[in-house]
């Protein structure tokens, strides 16, 4: 891991360290052991292992260092928000996230003001709250027979489970208030209940969140075919005839450039600069950058009612601890997805003159499927550049009268959702910038044909450019409204499928022929 020996050639360069990256690392790592897979992450390394996430970095200066050396290019410290500044309408970003400096908005349009990247090995997941619902509904992709057995696969390599808050005293009450305000006619699937969340506890009670080090796993580490190379900078995907063939990337320490041929190149560089790299190569498909959609977010807070006393052993850290994260479910009827968890990850300041019994007040959010439009999208020209020097991502991003309608329904329900619970805090609720959500999707989107409707097949191939695939929540064509990185890397399960079998095929052919 992290050699700075950069190769000549691999089987496959992955373009980024997120979870999507790392997932094809993984699968790769075992289903086609011999190959070489070269890993190139333009941030640096924040944490150990590689890709894990900060919040398990119990130092909090040595956390907060590794939050900022996450936010990018530009001048850092300076752009990191409290949590009140959405509310206060001050444009901030959330610690180990950076924004875009400009063309996040753009005249009659609603634009995307808070639209947010991070460059670290591991990417967002090193930062993320690790929620890992299954899509319900008109979230599925219907055109992937298998997607259950990918999501099981994803919910594997996340390290996915519902149980790392069952300590936490008000989890159930939260839950049972909030199942008599929504569950009447729901099926089970899409009740009230535990968020399945990518986290576990070590034996001596710690929790521990999942990063990419997790999808990475030992198998991936322990790999000697396996290399990560941060502070790379992907400059472009190399064709011949027609066919990617590998990569021109740039060491941010030396300034020096390498070229890095390979049979398959990956692009796993989040949804705003997967297209960046894609236009920078020329790949430049008509749905490159369209149908980009974020969830609008409602939140709003509640004060829980009637507590019993807390035990004397109740845990004495974090307030997801006390009252743990719960998950109301999309559903058609209710097109929005509920995630009800401590305030410390809400934008509404806790009053300092409020004593408030530990965990007793909870964030409602409510996050809304967006109605899919092919003038949403991020584009680039040859004028813009951001801070690394790549095309500037320049987003256009408009709500329609539907989606205005489902946000109103949203607010409706958030209160109805917070009354149930408790004492609401606020008069109404609170709707946040575009963007807020860090779900970006769309934006290099999955079809079954190439119409001009998407990027890539159903194995995340790029259409007329073999050999490319891209990754990441960009890659998800429905309109989503749960947390979507459990299903992109289902998607990148199913790509790293493919290129291990045409390996181990190839590896095959080669082997009888040398014999
Ligand atoms: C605070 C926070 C909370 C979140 N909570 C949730 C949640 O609860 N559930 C959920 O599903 N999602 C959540 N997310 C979003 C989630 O983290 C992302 O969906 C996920 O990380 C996307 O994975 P990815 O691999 O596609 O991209 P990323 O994790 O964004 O990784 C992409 C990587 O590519 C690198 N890169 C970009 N361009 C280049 C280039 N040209 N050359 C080399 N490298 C490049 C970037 O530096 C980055 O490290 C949250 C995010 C944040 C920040």
């Amino acid at each position: 891991m992290n050699a700075r020996r950069y190769p000549h050639s691999v089987d496959v360069v992955i373009v980024g360290s997120g979870p999507t990256g790392a997932a094809y690392a993984r699968i790769l790592s075992e289903r086609a052991p011999g190959a070489t897979i070269a890993m190139f992450e333009v941030g640096p390394t924040v944490s150990d292992p590689p890709g894990a996430h900060v919040k398990n970095i119990a130092d909090p200066a040595e956390r907060a260092r590794a939050q900022m050396a996450s936010e990018g290019p530009g001048e850092r410290g300076a752009k990191v928000a409290n949590p009140g500044a959405a509310k206060a309408g001050v444009r901030g970003a959330r610690p180990g996230t950076f924004l875009l400096e400009d063309g996040y908005a753009f005249d009659g349009e609603d634009g995307m003001p808070v639209a947010a990247m991070s460059s670290n090995v591991g990417g967002m997941s090193a930062h993320w709250t690790g929620a890992c619902p299954r899509p319900n509904d008109s979230e599925r992709i219907t055109f992937l027979p298998d997607l259950d057995e990918l999501l099981a696969e994803g919910e594997r390599l996340l390290g996915v489970r519902t149980d790392a808050f069952d300590g936490a005293p008000f989890g159930a009450i939260v839950r049972e208030r909030l199942s008599a305000a929504v569950d009447e006619g729901r099926i089970e699937a899409t009740r009230v209940q535990r968020m399945p969340l990518a986290a576990h506890r070590r034996d001596d009670g710690r929790l521990v969140w999942s990063g990419s080090d997790v999808v990475l796993g030992d198998v991936t580490r322990d790999n000697p075919g396996f290399s990560l190379i941060d502070e790379s900078l992907v400059t472009a995907v190399l064709r011949d005839a027609g066919r990617a063939a590998g990569v021109r990337v740039r060491d941010l320490r030396s300034g020096g450039e390498h070229e890095v041929a390979a049979r398959f190149v990956v692009v796993a560089a989040d949804a705003l600069r997967t297209p960046q790299l894609l236009w920078a190569s020329g790949v430049r498909s008509p749905a490159l950058g369209r149908y980009l959609n974020d969830q609008a977010q409602i939140v709003f807070a509640a004060r829980l009612r009637d507590m019993p006393p807390l035990d004397a052993d109740a845990p004495a850290t974090g307030l997801a601890e006390y009252s743990g994260v719960s998950w109301v479910p999309f559903t058609e009827g209710m097109p929005f997805h509920g995630q009800i968890m401590q305030l410390d990850a809400s934008p509404i300041p806790l009053a300092e003159d409020d004593p408030v019994v530990p965990g007793s007040i909870v964030g409602l959010g409510l996050f809304c499927a967006k109605d899919l439009q092919a003038d949403d999208r991020v584009a680039f020209d040859d004028e813009h550049v951001d801070g690394y020097g790549m095309p500037a991502p320049r987003i256009h991003y408009t709500f329609t009268a539907r989606d205005h309608a489902v946000m109103e329904r949203a607010r409706q329900e958030i209160v109805r959702l917070g009354e149930a619970v408790g004492d609401p805090l606020d008069s109404r609720p609170f709707t946040l910038p575009p963007g807020s959500s860090l779900h970006y999707q769309g934006s290099t989107r999955m079809g079954v044909v190439d119409d001009g409707t998407s990027v890539c097949d159903v194995d995340s191939e790029v259409w007329g450019v073999p050999d490319l695939f891209v990754a990441g929540n960009g890659v998800i064509p429905t309109s989503t409204a749960c947390n979507p990185t459990l299903t992109s890397v289902a998607l990148a399960v199913r790509g790293a499928r493919k290129i291990a079998a045409v390996l181990s095929r190839e590896q095959v052919a080669t082997e009888s022929i040398a014999v």
